[in-house]
């Protein structure tokens, strides 16, 4: 554990959080246990436990075997301590759950945006939307702590703004979270939906997902989260991980930012689909089901995974390129970074996970320097598709109980 607590009374809430995040990566540990977890003294621990127990947040979950000894007691997070709301925001449609402590989804909605362009309208849609949601599931009111929002970038973190979104056209610099404290009456944490993603897979993941990763997000662009020694990375704007910047492509396509070596203009959805009908012509637009209008990217997009799924070698091809070029920018990360993990999620990569990975693994495996240092594992995320919304909840759970995330968005 290299996230340590400390002794001194004053930060009790601080050391709270610490241990409570010991008690969900472990599952199930005693109080002998999170001492050496935590780097408390066991009277702290034990001070410590007896508020959680108290709080409800935790609960005693059975003996562990004895070994001549006591038989020691063993701790696990109790799930219906506490609960958030998750929003996605995108712009044909936000996401919507309710999960609890444990970090079990409670309740989704999809809500399709039908003004993506007016951000009032779609606060409004939304903050209606989940409050349909959480009188559906009946969660107990005082223990809902708050909304989480993953939005798409780029974000002015400080200010709980939007700032210019190229996947909202039309949006200037939004003030999203105070929009959404004014609508829902709750507490609201925001950040772009890569980061919040990443957050999420450290929470969910438990042990698989403790220590370092880069996490990639593909949704309507692409995006990338940062976990460092259980660490959140932001960066000095609150935008670390603007992977679809990252100058790999010198193919001369203009990317939204003004640059020409950009990944992004190459491996969105709307891009691939775009490619496939560009290199291949209508006939095999239409052999696939394929529109190819800007307003029918998102069902483009899950006729062209599932073809490429089932492994029909056009749209195989298109999603291996695709693969193979974000595996060439992940390349660069990791080396940059030194992380052993990557971690592929987003709505964008439902169905066609196994064929990405495979596309990532062998670029950023490629060299022998990789190779001799240690071998790096991709993976897909834990949470699944709904990733960003779980991830947003957890912006709030994380947050009020976990140290990384509050330690490292204090500014
Ligand atoms: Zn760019």
């Amino acid at each position: 554990m290299t996230q340590g607590g400390t002794n001194l009374p004053r930060v009790g809430g601080y050391n709270q959080a610490v241990v409570l995040d010991a008690i969900r990566t472990a599952g199930q540990v005693s109080r002998v246990e999170l001492a050496p977890l935590t780097g408390l003294t066991s009277q702290t621990v034990s001070n410590v436990v007896r508020r959680l127990l108290t709080a409800g947040l935790i609960t005693e979950s059975g003996h562990a075997p004895s070994n001549g000894g006591k038989r020691r007691t063993l701790l696990s997070p109790r799930a219906d301590g506490a609960y958030a709301v998750g929003v996605q925001l995108d712009p044909d449609a936000a996401v919507i759950v309710v999960v609890d402590l444990a970090g079990t989804v409670l309740g989704t909605r999809r809500v399709r945006l039908t003004e993506p362009g007016d951000p009032a309208a779609v606060v409004e849609k939304v903050a209606a939307a989940a409050r349909r949601l959480t009188a559906k599931v009946q969660v107990d009111p005082a223990r809902l702590l708050g909304t989480g929002i993953a939005t798409p970038g780029p974000i002015d973190g400080p200010a709980g703004e939007v700032v210019l979104p190229p996947n909202f056209p039309g949006w200037g610099r939004v003030p999203l979270l105070e929009m959404f404290r004014a609508a829902t009456g709750m507490p609201v944490a925001m950040d772009n939906d890569a980061t919040v993603a990443a957050i999420g897979e450290r929470w969910i993941g438990g042990r698989e997902r403790a220590g370092s990763f880069l996490f990639i997000y593909l949704g309507t662009g692409i995006g990338a989260g940062i976990v460092l020694n259980n660490t959140v990375l932001h960066g000095d704007s609150s935008n670390a991980g603007e992977f679809a910047h990252m100058a790999v492509a010198p193919g001369g396509r203009e990317c939204h930012c003004g640059g020409t070596t950009c990944l992004g203009p190459y491996v969105s959805p709307a891009a691939v689909v775009a490619d496939l009908v560009e290199r291949y012509g209508r006939p095999a637009a239409v052999r696939l089901g394929l529109e190819g209008t800007p307003a029918a990217v998102h069902t483009d997009w899950q006729r062209l995974s599932r073809a490429a799924r089932r492994g029909d070698a056009v749209a195989e091809g298109v999603v291996r390129e695709a693969g193979a070029r974000i595996g060439q920018a992940a390349r660069g990360a990791v080396a940059l970074l030194d992380v052993s993990r990557v971690v592929l999620g987003g709505e964008a990569v439902r169905g066609i996970e196994e064929l990405m990975c495979e596309e990532i693994e062998s670029a950023v495996n490629a060299t022998a320097v990789a190779r001799a240092i240690r071998p790096i594992a991709v993976e897909k995320s834990v949470i699944g598709d709904a990733v960003g919304a779980v991830g947003a909840a957890s912006l709030i759970l994380h947050g009020a109980y976990a140290p990384g995330w509050r330690m490292l968005t204090e500014r």
